[in-house]
């Protein structure tokens, strides 16, 4: 039986674990901190339509073959472990308040028209009639998107944990430093501390910190950390059931009442705490947008740092230079999103399979340093 490890237990790593256990794989998963409970907790957990029948570039594939998987996991993880990830195809409207806005909405229905997602364009009148707690007057253009989904990320986490290890993955948290030890070029084992496991293959999943991970084995992935900030009110005076986007802001209504508030994007290094600034910026966001949201509790905010590459494609296949590694990860703001089909591809790359979606773009040796 192949043994596997995966360090990193965000929703990429988990997911990778769970698609690998499924195939027969023992796997084991290093986490060095509480398992989920970084940017993949952060988030928001949006996924945007995607259409797998006219999907053409491998990136856009991915987005649909891993919206298809979303339905498909969150049935199979309830039925596995009893936890609902709060998968809901909830529909979202996208808002345009300045010129640029108009213009990127525009830019936006190109692409829907291209990849044939349904979208509906909603007059001011429509706008002001399904949503009477929007501000409406400013907003110069509104389009209504049927399948937009969600999941509520803490769950979806929590639900992939649960049926690893019902699964029987050996989930090691709060784990030492890892190090490997290698052979020639292959991997053999890492150490974490005293205890030393040995598998057959290594893949490091581990998100913002992936680059750091990787660098004692001589590979320098380019990878940035980006600052997103959300808050969390609770809504008791209108009920939102759709995504409301307006430029890179987004409400996003939860079943029970919940409003998360999204995001910035900012470069701070590996500082993942709110600041006043960031609060502030994204409460007059939601404020200007749904003014009733002035008398409602604003519950938490928080921060997580999302992966970025030096190319905008995350980086999925063999780590370069050593044969039994790989690497998944660089998903930046849509890692959740991507998550299912990313666990996929991986698993056929692992097992030598021809992958589902060509890969040659997410290949990490495209990075100069290493030439194609
Ligand atoms: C505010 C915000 C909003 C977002 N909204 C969305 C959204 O709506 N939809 C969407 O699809 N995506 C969204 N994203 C992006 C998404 O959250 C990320 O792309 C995704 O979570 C990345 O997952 P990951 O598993 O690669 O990283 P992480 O979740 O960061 O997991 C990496 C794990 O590796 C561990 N680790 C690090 N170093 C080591 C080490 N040396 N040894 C062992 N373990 C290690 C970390 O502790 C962590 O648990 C959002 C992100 C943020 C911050």
């Amino acid at each position: 039986m192949t043994h596997s490890i995966v360090v990193g237990a965000g929703v990429v790593g988990l997911s990778i674990a769970w698609e690998l256990v499924k195939r027969g794989h023992r796997v084991t998963v290093v986490e060095r901190g509480r398992i989920g409970r970084q940017a993949s907790w952060a988030g928001a957990g949006i996924l945007l339509p995607a259409n797998e029948q006219t999907a053409v570039h491998p990136l856009e594939q991915l987005t649909a073959l891993s919206n298809r998987l979303h339905a498909e996991w969150s049935a199979e993880l309830r039925s596995e472990t009893g936890i609902d990830n709060g998968y809901q195809v909830c529909g979202g409207v996208y808002l345009a308040r300045s010129a640029g806005e108009q213009a990127a909405l525009a830019g936006l229905q190109s692409f829907w028209d291209e990849c044939q997602i349904k979208y509906c364009p909603m007059s001011s009148k429509e706008l002001a009639k399904r949503y009477n707690f929007i501000e409406t007057s400013q907003i110069r253009a509104a389009m209504s998107v049927p399948e937009e989904a969600q999941i509520r990320n803490p769950l979806h986490l929590l639900a992939l944990e649960s049926v690893c290890q019902l699964r029987g993955v050996d989930l090691v948290s709060h784990a030492e430093e890892v190090v490997f030890e290698t052979q020639g070029n292959e991997l053999v084992a890492i150490r974490l501390g005293e205890r030393r496991i040995t598998a057959d293959v290594f893949c490091v999943a581990a998100g913002a910190w992936s680059s750091q991970v990787l660098s004692p084995l001589g590979i320098q992935l380019p990878m940035i950390p980006v600052r997103g900030q959300m808050l969390l009110y609770q809504s008791s005076r209108f009920v939102l059931k759709t995504i409301l986007n307006e430029g890179s802001r987004y409400i996003v209504p939860r079943q029970d009442g919940h409003l998360l508030v999204g995001s910035t994007t900012e470069e701070a290094g590996f500082q993942s705490l709110t600041t006043a600034e960031g609060i502030r910026e994204l409460k007059e966001f939601a404020e200007r947008l749904i003014p009733k949201l002035t008398s409602e509790r604003l519950l938490n905010s928080w921060a997580g740092l999302r992966p970025a590459t030096y190319d905008g494609f995350p980086y999925l296949g063999k780590i370069p230079n050593w044969e039994n590694g790989f690497v998944a990860t660089g998903h930046f703001k849509v890692g959740l999103q991507q998550s299912t089909g990313t666990a996929v591809l991986m698993a056929e790359l692992i097992e030598t399979q021809t992958p589902t979606v060509e890969m040659a773009v997410f290949a990490p040796s495209r990075v100069p340093e290493f030439g194609v």
